[in-house]
């Protein structure tokens, strides 16, 4: 177990049955409020955003895509593009609808958020299912861009998510 491994097991807290019973909510929020471990996540997450070779652009999800999202896209000289829950984008927007690990929900994305034939790189904090990241690329796919790669902090291999979204995968810095 690496360093990152121990960090990350250390301050991402497990919230047994929340939001729903059965669930085991990963919360980041205490990494997130340590400096020295959010910086060693972001240079984790970089390093493997590296691997993907050129990305125009980092697609982060709502809600905490947004926190880890931005910081990967300023260091590999990346843009930045919000996927948002339905009706909170002002613009022209495309939209697909997809399944949680608990409930189901809406995504959307400015329809003119990247350029065609961009390369993207799809972030967010935790991989369950893939739904979310299925979306994601599903709203790639509409606005005529290319997923080159998606990236978690922590993947939670027991739901399938990374088979789901072959042949492209997902990297995560921490599976569990
Ligand atoms: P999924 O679409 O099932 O892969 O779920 C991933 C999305 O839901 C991500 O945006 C996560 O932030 C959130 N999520 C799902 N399950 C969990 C969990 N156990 N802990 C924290 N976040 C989760």
């Amino acid at each position: 177990m690496t360093d990152l491994d121990e960090t990350i097991d250390r301050l991402v807290r497990p919230i047994a049955d929340w939001p729903e019973p059965g669930v085991t909510f990963r919360d980041i929020t205490p990494l997130l409020g340590d400096a020295d471990a959010l910086s060693a996540v972001v240079d984790g997450m970089v390093e493997l955003a590296e691997k993907v070779g050129p990305v125009d652009t980092v697609l982060g999800i709502e809600a905490r895509g947004f926190i880890l999202g931005p910081a990967i896209a300023v260091r590999i000289g990346a843009g930045f593009v919000p996927i948002r829950k339905a009706g909170k984008l002002p613009s022209t927007s495309l939209s697909t609808s997809y399944d949680l690990e608990y409930g189901s929900a809406t995504l959307e994305m400015h329809v003119d958020a990247m350029v065609r034939g961009a390369r993207v790189l799809v972030v967010d904090d935790v991989l369950a299912t893939g739904g979310t990241m299925a979306a994601a690329a599903d709203l790639v796919a509409q606005a005529g861009g290319v997923v080159a790669g998606n990236l978690v902090m922590i993947e939670i291999s027991s739901l399938g998510g990374v088979q789901r979204l072959e042949p492209i995968g997902c990297a995560a810095l921490r599976t569990y």
